[in-house]
């Protein structure tokens, strides 16, 4: 007994397609249209220095909610993205969105600082994405230096050799390059030594508690790749003992909700402002969650 009739007439198949299945074929027709009709949103968290609390950056985020099936997570439609090979579409977007935005405000006279993207395991993996990259900058008037790539490590198991040369192809017009989510995957420390790379970013999972092994990875990872040259930038900084932490063992940047949540553009864009005149970041500019 497969199929049944459904409420309003329409064929049920209640055990061949479980929720699971359906829910993927729902978002995945609702993320096709999202990209033809551009319905997402570039959210940006802002990053600090950890002992001056200046701005340094922001990391662009995406955001998407669907008329019908209302917000949905970038966990879940970043991993259906990337299953239905329609990440190098919405990465596209993501670059070409992430410049236009910067553009826009240089143009209203604003201090930008650099933005940080996150770029999936299979678009760095196209062969033309790094001319792509230098292309988009070029079309907006921007150099290399505004922009930070971020790449999990999925992202670095790619071929080194080739992966190396990409990533010093853009280095060399000034983008960073930044691993993310550091210590939640694969990469081996020999890969991570022969690329070449700016910046670290912990994953928030060592921080989550500063009593037991997490808190000692994490002290570990500071010190690697302070010793490989990195700048190390924590993420999901939520309380104040994780920032003292951080401050005493030498990081260099955090992101987190301590600091500030994903704003909006309009959000982001008066931060700047205020940055701009102040050239120190207040503590608390936390808004409203997004
Ligand atoms: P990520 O790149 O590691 O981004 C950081 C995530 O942590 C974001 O989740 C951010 O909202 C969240 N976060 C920031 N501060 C805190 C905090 O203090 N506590 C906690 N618990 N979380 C915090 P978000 O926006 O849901 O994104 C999740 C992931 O989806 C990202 O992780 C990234 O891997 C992926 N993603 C988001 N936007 C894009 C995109 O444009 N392209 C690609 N390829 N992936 C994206
Ligand atoms: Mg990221
Ligand atoms: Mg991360
Ligand atoms: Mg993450």
């Amino acid at each position: 007994e497969a199929r049944r009739q459904g409420r309003n007439g329409c064929v049920v198949y209640g055990s061949a397609l479980g929720r699971g299945a359906m829910r993927r074929l729902q978002l995945e027709g609702a993320l096709r249209r999202a990209l033809a009709q551009s319905s997402f949103e570039l959210h940006f968290q802002p990053q600090a220095d950890l002992h001056t609390g200046a701005l340094t950056g922001a990391e662009a985020l995406l955001r998407w909610r669907d008329r019908d099936l209302g917000r949905i997570e970038p966990v879940e439609f970043i991993a259906l993205a990337e299953d239905t090979g329609l990440i190098t579409r919405i990465g596209t977007w993501v670059l070409e969105n992430t410049c236009h935005q910067i553009r826009r405000w240089r143009d209203q006279g604003l201090d930008v600082p650099r933005i940080a993207i996150n770029v999936s395991r299979l678009e760095i993996a196209q062969p033309d994405f790094v001319s792509g990259v230098l292309r988009t900058l070029v079309d907006h008037g921007l150099p290399g230096g505004t922009l930070t790539l971020e790449l999990t490590e999925p992202a670095l198991m790619h071929d080194v050799e080739r992966l190396g040369q990409r990533l010093q192809a853009l280095r060399a017009a000034g983008v960073r390059i930044a691993v993310d989510d550091f210590g939640s995957g694969y990469s081996s420390l020999a890969r991570l030594s022969r690329l070449p790379l700016d910046e670290l970013k912990i994953d928030r999972v060592f921080l989550a508690t500063l009593q037991g092994n997490g808190a000692k990875v994490a002290a570990a990872v500071i010190g690697l790749g302070h010793t490989l040259g990195l700048r190390v930038v924590a993420e999901g900084v939520e309380r104040e003992d994780q920032l003292d932490f951080l401050r005493r063992h030498g990081c260099d940047e955090f992101q987190g909700h301590l600091l500030s949540h994903p704003l909006d553009a309009a959000t982001m864009g008066r931060l700047l402002g205020q940055a701009r005149i102040q050239h120190r970041l207040v503590m608390d500019t936390a808004s409203a969650p997004s």
